[in-house]
């Protein structure tokens, strides 16, 4: 069976083409499916609008969680809740095209990989400064050691069961999956695609959420930013013994006029990389804080399979999920979820 994994998040206004579009490219495949559709806390007229569609499409299945969780957290939960032998992650927006998904199965057959990422060959409907800092984005993480990382691969992937399982034992909380899954080292293909335009709606994306996922990016893959530091050191080190050496010279020959502006570049710059080098260290603390405090990154409402009701007592998360007794409620020892 192929499970395909779609985070929504208010995209009412797209999902009847979204719909429309998937439906009779996944019926045509040979093998049975369920559409997973992840309803990230939508506010709009997405959980309706699924509702609705179930009635019809009986492989659809209806994930909500009860917040935004974001889209990679609303991917995860996806990925934990799919049952798919092969399973899809894509977009609802239309940018991805379905079309590619039976391309993308054929590979994995013909070629007996586990994951098979889909290639933008072609990014010509995004805007310059999305392609522009998406290529800033993959370049500093090959840079920063993430290196099994296709270009231009977003988070259209078809995996198989043994690499979505690898995937959901990770004990990473804030995982960005474009970067984990090729971290993995599965043997990998990929299927080229054109990226199309947005069908209908906006991009659920601003630059907050990209400068968070780019921060993500580099702290959960590579702790060089954290070398930097040391270089820094070395480099202010080396400077100041430099200085020290000129200062007694010129104490010595008699120039000692009053370096008013020197001093205060001096000061200034080494309290920016003081800085700079105290939120580098900040980012990564921060990151085991939160992995300590093992507090969930989304929380699910509801499951259209099981049709576990929305009671608001048992908490269903990435890192609950882990561990048996976390998932009957908090069995960590310490204050359980409400
Ligand atoms: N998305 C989500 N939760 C969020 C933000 C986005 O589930 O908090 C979903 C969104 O509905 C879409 C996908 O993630 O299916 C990618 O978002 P979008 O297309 O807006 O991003 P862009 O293509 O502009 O980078
Ligand atoms: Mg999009």
């Amino acid at each position: 069976m192929l499970s395909v994994v779609v985070p929504m998040y208010d995209e009412a206004e797209v999902l009847p083409l979204f719909v429309e579009r998937l439906r009779p490219v996944l019926d045509g495949l040979e093998d049975g499916y369920e559409l997973l559709a992840v309803d990230d806390g939508s506010k709009d007229a997405t959980p309706v609008l699924l509702q609705a569609a179930r009635r019809t499409w009986p492989q659809l299945r209806v994930l909500r969680l009860r917040a935004n969780a974001g889209h990679q957290a609303a991917i995860s939960a996806g990925l934990a809740a799919a049952r798919g032998d092969w399973v899809v992650t894509l977009d609802a927006d239309l940018q991805d095209p379905p079309e590619v998904i039976p391309e993308m199965l054929a590979a994995a057959r013909a070629e007996g990989v586990d994951v098979v990422y889909g290639v933008r060959t072609d990014r010509s409907t995004d805007t310059v400064f999305k392609r522009r800092s998406a290529h800033l984005f993959y370049a500093t993480m090959r840079v920063m050691g993430a290196t099994g990382a296709p270009d231009n691969a977003g988070d259209y992937r078809l995996m198989s069961r043994a690499t979505v399982d690898a995937v959901n034992a990770l004990p990473e909380d804030h995982r960005v999956l474009r970067l984990v899954v090729p971290a993995l080292g599965f043997p990998a293909a990929t299927v080229g695609y054109a990226r199309e335009e947005r069908a209908a709606g906006t991009s659920k994306y601003p630059l907050a959420k990209m400068i968070r996922l780019s921060l993500d990016s580099i702290t959960g893959f590579s702790s060089a930013p954290l070398r930097l530091a040391t270089w820094f050191g070395l480099g202010g080190f080396l400077l100041a013994v430099g200085l020290l050496l000129y200062a007694l010279v010129a104490k010595l020959v008699g120039h000692t006029v009053a370096g008013w502006t020197s001093t205060v570049v001096i000061v200034a710059a080494v309290g920016a990389v003081q800085l700079l080098c105290l939120g580098i260290l900040g980012e990564y603390v921060g990151r085991v804080y939160s992995t300590l405090q093992r507090r969930p990154t989304y929380y699910v409402a509801h499951d259209s399979l099981t049709g576990a009701s929305d009671t608001g007592s048992v908490a269903v998360s990435a890192s609950a999920s882990r561990t048996p007794t976390a998932a009957a409620g908090g069995g960590r020892g310490h204050t359980p979820d409400p």
